[in-house]
This record gives structure tokens, sequence and C-alpha cells, in this order.
């Protein structure tokens, strides 16, 4: 099987089982887990924030950030065109964090500074809603793994200051666009007043996400991890999981980005996919067919998986349970599909 649905379909390897085992715990609300602590300071050190706060995942990231952000209602957020909030969040912004959500910018997710400017309400126009928040994916995920470079984050983050919006990273896959660009985490999360990374997605553990800010925000987000059930007890063992993770699992990131642009490289030679390899930049490949769910369907049969994004869209993702010799298979796979009469 080519599983090349998501980096989420990673296992937890024996060594990383090995380590969850070893793990020592006690009760992280009571701040009595010290590998949940020691995997907190990790983070809040890596991302060059005062603070970080152990979730059970990234949507809570996200969730607990907008509410932290937007707290008093008929707030809004301006977020890239395919960021995870708008799609994939079973509308929790407005259910849960009271937020709008406003799209802006170009469909790969990365919008510009003056498109800030020019999307943000005035605050005295008491007409319109407040925009409180900036949101940058970093990378951007159904945008194609794209990664923002450095130069315009800060753009935007000068913009969000000016304006006095708050400013927010989503960082599932931040270490990719470390790993491929060579910029350090805290130079990214620099000047965002939260952010945070997946452990569960590229870096390989089974569970868990890491939001960071300031002592203050963190402080209260706390409260709302208790409010929404998202408070756990001897999780040392899954942050045991998260430490390993960010010992062994960061540099070869490298290696699923070169299986990624092989991947690409193979489709762009098969008649009826439209890619660009150039724009593969981490370990996401976004694809054009004529008929996406076909596709996914007949390479299911040949035990290749893929994710449709749209009638004419697919997304294929490289990770640590994904080698060379597979990514040739599923090149082949999806030659055999369209290419047989
Ligand atoms: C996966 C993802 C999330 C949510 O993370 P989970 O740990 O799956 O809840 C948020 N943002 C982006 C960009 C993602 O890819």
């Amino acid at each position: 099987m080519v599983d090349l649905r998501s980096d989420t379909q990673t296992r937890p390897t024996e060594a990383m089982r090995a380590a969850m085992a070893r793990a020592e715990v006690g009760d992280e609300q009571r701040f009595e887990d010290p590998t949940v602590l020691a995997l907190q300071e990790r983070v809040a050190d890596l991302l060059g924030q005062q603070a970080a706060v152990f979730l059970p995942s990234g949507t809570m990231c996200n969730a607990i950030a907008f509410r932290l952000h937007l707290g008093s209602g008929g707030e809004e957020a301006l977020v890239g065109q395919t960021a995870h909030p708008l799609r994939f969040e079973a509308g929790g912004p407005a259910a849960i964090s009271g937020a709008m959500v406003r799209a802006i910018g170009p469909a790969d997710g990365r919008f510009t500074a003056d498109e800030v400017r020019a999307a943000a309400f005035d605050p005295l126009d008491r007409y319109a809603p407040r925009t409180r928040l900036v949101s940058v994916e970093q990378t951007t995920n159904i945008g194609g793994g794209r990664v923002w470079p450095l130069e315009q984050v800060e753009a935007v983050l000068g913009v969000a200051a000016e304006l006095g919006l708050r400013a927010h990273l989503d960082g599932a896959r931040l270490l990719n666009a470390v790993v491929a660009s060579g910029v350090p985490a805290s130079a990214y999360a620099e000047g965002f007043h939260t952010a945070w990374i997946d452990f569960s997605k590229g870096l390989g553990a089974p569970v868990g996400a890491c939001l960071a800010g300031s002592e203050d925000l963190i402080e209260e987000a706390w409260r709302f991890k208790q409010m929404w059930g998202g408070a756990m007890r001897q999780s040392g063992i899954l942050a045991a999981a998260a430490l390993y993770a960010l010992d062994h699992h960061v540099d070869r990131l490298a290696d699923d980005h070169v299986n990624a642009r092989l991947l690409a490289e193979g489709l762009a030679d098969v008649p009826g996919v439209e890619v660009d390899p150039a724009a593969v930049e981490t370990n996401i490949v976004v694809f054009g067919v004529a008929d996406a769910a076909g596709l996914t369907a007949a390479l299911a049969e040949r035990d290749v998986y893929v994710g449709a994004l749209d009638a004419q869209r697919v997304r294929a993702v490289t990770h640590l349970d994904v080698d060379l010799a597979q990514v040739e298979r599923a090149v082949a796979a999806v030659r055999d599909v369209l290419t047989s009469p």
C-alpha cells in the first residue's frame, strides 16, 4: 500500500514507542508532568516565545488562539484562501471562537501586506466587523505546501502592527518550511502573538500540538483548554513522542521534500496530469486531472491512496512512511490509470 492521503498517516516507529513507554509522567493539569513541561519549554524556545501549552490537536490550537484574539464577538480574522479554519474545523471559528473569518489573497494561500491593508476595515466604521487578527499558514496546506518567504511574513506583520491587528501563525507544517528554506523557526515565528506546531503531521507522532505565545496569553489558553475538554492527565506519554520527533524526525523532512519533488516530476510526464514541479517546495503535491474522484477511486484499486480536493484537483503528501520506491509505484499507477484505454 502507498498512502499519500496525508502526512497524518504516519505510524509511531518502534523507537518512538519505546520513548513513550519510558516517559516519566504526572498530572499535566497540576504542572506535575515533567515530560509535558519539558516539551512546552522546548517548543517555546524553538518558536522564540515566552510559553507554550500542549494540546490534543492543531485544530484546538487554532480554536483557542482565535478565541484569545477575537474574544468580544463581531470581530474578524483575515486568512488565506485555503486556510484550515475555513474548511476543516467544522465551523469552529464561528461556533466556539466567536469569530468571523474572511479569506484574502491568491489561491496558493500566501497573501501580501498590501492585501491585508486593503482588506482591513476601518475600526471607526461601526457598520463593519472589527478586523482584529491576521492568520498566516506556514506552509500552506491546500495551497500546495508553499513556503511563505520570510520577507513576506515580515511585511504582513508590519502592516498588522501598524493597523493594531493581532497575528497568529498556523504552523502545522512550520518545520517543513524551516527545513526547506533554512530559516530558523524562531525567525518565522517572531512578531506573532501566537504560533504553534503540530506533532501528528510530518513529525510522525500519533497525537498533539503545542501553542506558544506570551505568558499571559498561554495562561489564558489553559482556561480554554480546560473549558473545551482538552486538559489531559498523564499526557507525558504523548509528549514523549513529540520530543522524540523533535530530536529525530525534523532533519529527515528533507527526504519527504525530495520525494514530493520526484513525485511531481514523474506526474508531470503523465499525459492528462497538470502539475508544476517547480512549485513543489515541501511535502505536498497538488495536481490537476480531468476527473479527480475517478482517479482517486482507480488508484485505490491499485492500493495507492491520494485525496481529491475538488472535482479536478488531487493532493498527494509524502511522509515518514513513504519511500522512493513507493513514490515510483504511485507514478506508475497514475500512468496506468490515465493511459490505459
Ligand atoms: C492539520 C492542520 C491543522 C489541524 O491540525 P490537527 O492536529 O489535525 O487538528 C491546522 N492547520 C493546518 C494548516 C493543518 O494542516
